[in-house]
């Protein structure tokens, strides 16, 4: 009978130590398609929850919630880094509208841009001037510009499959429209918003001022893009007509707010780190779902998918959600620092933060080797229709991690529609599909364990 028992314990442990990679992938999908978590953590982040802007109750309340599921796993450790964030409020809701001549006038869907100064009380009315880019601004000059609202209309490059690509190709209107306006005099700036549909929602997203003092700092919003559409329509047909806006949003000081960090720790290396993380603050228009309600869930997952698998690790893995990368980056780079600081070595870290729609790969920073060593397990994703492994961009987050020897990724998902509801205010829990979701959890969750179980090979 011990015999009999020994004999059991010893082919069990040679069944578990000989499974086969497509073995534990294909656990890993079944248990995030069958008994994932992500969806429900979606779910009340989402709808319990709401928008988690730095600094705001949403994002206090969300590093709550998160800590205290993250505490119920069982991990290892579970704790807040704490980081000091900024906090930009909205205020009351913007208005404009388009005056064709004194009392004829079309109201407009705008926003604030995240970070831009309010405009005076009774609001701003003034000439507008349409360009497309900072060369046609400076080829117009102070003498078109002075006094006028400067309105960056070029629209986001619908043929690039690649949506991020697009709106990388235009993203610098919204960032840095503000600071190239005023060089000649605008008294505000309109963006039009980084959407490749036409539709009636403004897009929120960050801006800078640079070194331009308070005092000198104007307005800027998006429109939508229906709305920049018509506008452009009507400046064709008659050049002076006018644009009034109102927005009462506001800079207040800097709060205290937290990264919350979750560890399994290695049974082997445990001072290697390989991280996984999305961001926990989301813009205030919707609720954040798929940016970056999506990544965090999807990288909490990771270390529970990975426990429910079996699967021990040899490294230690950590999940991060980040506070602040909306509107400063504080979390991230917080984080580096110390990592710095104490000398962690992470070998790996993976992002999150492209949305929660079907995944379709990674992509990698990284050397060649590193590369080619990915690239083998390739055939391995094959079954689940991942079959983007490309070198290139990874995320904000994760990037201040990067050194000359480790692997730093971002989960890519399908891009198409994720600028529909980047930064507004339908960015809602009803857009993330509850398999898509987790099929990016169980995506996140193979590469993990395949390069937990293989190490990252020396350069
Ligand atoms: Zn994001």
């Amino acid at each position: 009978m011990k015999r009999l028992f020994i004999f059991l314990i010893f082919t069990f442990s040679i069944a578990l130590f000989s499974q086969t990679d497509e073995a534990v992938l294909k656990k890993i999908y079944t248990t995030s398609l069958t008994n994932g978590k992500s969806y429900d953590w979606l779910n009340h982040l989402s709808t319990q929850i709401g928008s988690r802007l730095s600094g705001s109750l949403g994002a206090e309340r969300a590093v709550a919630y998160t800590k205290a599921e993250l505490e119920a796993l069982g991990l290892d450790k579970v704790w807040l880094q704490p980081v000091m964030v900024p906090r930009w409020v909205r205020g009351a809701k913007e208005y404009a509208y388009i005056e064709t001549a004194p009392g004829k006038t079309n109201t407009v869907n705008i926003c604030a841009l995240g970070g831009s100064v309010a405009t005076p009380s009774l609001g701003i009315k003034a000439h507008i001037v349409e360009v497309k880019n900072f060369e046609e601004l400076e080829t117009l000059g102070k003498a078109n510009i002075e006094g006028k609202i400067v309105f960056y209309n070029r629209p986001m490059q619908a043929d690039l499959i690649q949506t991020f690509d697009a709106y990388g190709g235009c993203v610098n209107q919204r960032y840095k429209g503000a600071v190239e306006a005023t060089k000649y005099g605008a008294v505000a700036v309109i963006v039009r918003s980084m959407n490749l549909r036409l539709d009636d929602l403004p897009h929120t997203g960050s801006m800078a001022y640079d070194d331009i003092p308070v005092e000198k700092r104007i307005p800027a919003a998006a429109i939508s893009t229906n709305d920049a559409e018509i506008l452009s329509t009507m400046l064709q047909l008659d050049k002076n007509i006018k644009f009034y806006f109102k927005q009462n949003c506001k800079q207040l000081a800097d709060v205290q707010s937290y990264n919350v960090i979750g560890e399994i720790t290695g049974s082997q290396f445990p001072n290697e780190y390989m991280l996984v993380g999305g961001h926990l603050d989301s813009w205030d228009l919707g609720d954040g779902s798929h940016d970056d309600g999506a990544g965090v869930v999807q990288s909490m997952d990771v270390l529970r998918l990975l426990k429910e698998s079996g699967i021990k690790p040899k490294r230690s893995i950590r999940v991060v959600l980040f506070m602040n990368e909306e509107n400063g980056l504080r979390g991230a780079n917080k984080y580096a620092e110390e990592a710095k600081q104490k000398g962690e070595n992470h070998v790996f870290a993976l992002e999150s933060d492209a949305g929660g729609f079907t995944p379709r790969g990674f992509s990698f920073d990284c050397s060649d080797n590193n590369f080619n060593q990915i690239l083998s397990w390739q055939t391995l994703f094959k079954p689940y229709l991942i079959h983007y492994f490309e070198k290139g961009g990874t995320g904000a987050d994760v990037s201040p991690l990067k050194n000359k020897s480790n692997v730093v990724a971002g989960l890519r998902p399908d891009s198409q529609r994720y600028f529909d509801h980047h930064h507004a205010s339908n960015d809602t829990f009803d857009a993330v599909n509850k398999r898509e979701l987790e099929l990016g959890a169980a995506t996140m969750t193979a590469l993990v364990y395949l390069f937990d179980k293989y190490g990252v090979k020396n350069n």
